[in-house]
């Protein structure tokens, strides 16, 4: 099978990643054999090109979401059969510690996340993918392998901050930041199916009119120097109930003086730096609460699946790249120039 295997670290993707051909995988009795359709990219990929912040499993294929059809099932299966579709549930942990069974699968100790972690050879990149039977969920016929797999791990994540860790309700005010990255297009769309207020932020003029299109109420340029500012105008000097927050140093001491009292930050990334400071007096006077979250369970993973089969949540899909030259999408996550998901497609070269 066709595979994007890279066999030492480099600053440029297109230096190390190289299309190879590599043996069909055998699996393991509790796993599954998946032909992948469709895989999207993820910011780890390139953590594990680099070598940064750690080094990863050689020589490696990367790719953690993946979608297609279930090719072989291991003789312990029972959940999924031959010509299912199917998406990857990426978080592979070890489901008998105390955290994974109270529900926390992501915060599991031995937790590792498939295509980053994993290896040598194993991740969503090739044409034919191997998982434990626990971590392929099954998808309806009304959702394309393409809007699959963009959605999986960033609509899982986003559910995750916005209905676990930030506790949403109808009609709260929501300022989502980076309303057009691949877990801000998805916590624009849940806080609108939530009949929220959302106001949305973006750094130029096209992907803030993709906010507006995504449903986003109101959005503002957070570029701006004034741009907290404009929302506190905006919710009539109220602030607001929930910040999704995932840019980090740049924004984040505004980000937290915008919380009305008791207020929620959820943070999932600090893209532009994590040594940020806050004013303390705003965590006890106004009560609010700053919270993290990394992944999301597969059950909310399915919750996502559902509303996106019935298209109450559409990824936004950046390019579909044909395997060949799929090093490209590695290329545009690195100079930020992408709006949504790139997705590749390793049947089609
Ligand atoms: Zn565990």
């Amino acid at each position: 099978m066709k595979a994007a295997v890279f066999r030492e670290h480099d600053k440029d993707p297109e230096k190390v990643v190289k299309i190879e051909d590599i043996d069909i995988p055998k699996i393991k009795p509790n796993e599954v054999l998946v032909k992948v359709e469709a895989t999207s990219y993820n910011y780890n990929d390139l953590w594990a090109i680099w070598g940064r912040p750690i080094k990863v499993p050689m020589p490696h294929i990367s790719g953690t979401d993946i979608s297609g059809i279930v090719e072989e099932v291991g003789e312990e299966v029972t959940s999924v059969r031959k010509g299912d579709r199917v998406v990857s549930h990426g978080n592979l942990s070890c489901r008998i510690c105390n955290l994974c069974t109270s529900g926390r699968e992501y915060d599991c100790e031995k937790r590792q996340v498939w295509g980053f972690q994993t290896g040598p050879l194993w991740g969503g990149y090739c044409q034919y993918a191997h998982l434990p039977e626990v971590n392929i969920v099954k998808i309806s016929n009304n959702i394309s392998f393409e809007d699959a797999a963009a959605i999986s791990m960033v609509g899982m994540t986003s559910w995750h901050m916005l209905v676990d860790r930030a506790r949403i309700k109808p009609g709260q005010d929501v300022l989502i930041m980076g309303g057009t990255s691949g877990v801000g297009m998805v916590g624009i769309q849940i806080a609108k199916l939530h009949n929220c207020n959302v106001i949305a932020t973006a750094g130029n003029k096209q992907k803030m009119d993709k906010c507006l299109e995504l449903g986003a109420d109101h959005v503002v340029n957070h570029r701006e120097a004034d741009w907290y500012k404009k929302v506190r105008g905006i919710t009539n000097k109220k602030g607001v109930d929930i910040v999704f927050e995932h840019i980090g140093k740049t924004v984040f001491p505004q980000a937290v003086a915008l919380l009305k009292m008791g207020g929620t930050l959820v943070s999932t990334g600090a893209t532009t730096g994590y040594d940020s400071t806050i004013d303390l007096r705003y965590l006890f006077f106004r009560g609010i609460n700053i919270v993290g979250a990394t992944q999301g369970t597969r059950a909310e993973l399915e919750d996502m699946l559902y509303w996106t089969a019935n298209k109450k949540i559409k990824p936004l899909i950046n390019a579909v790249l044909p395997f060949q030259n799929m090093v490209k999408g590695h290329v545009m996550m690195m100079n930020g120039d992408q709006i949504g998901k790139t997705i590749t497609t390793p049947q089609k070269l």
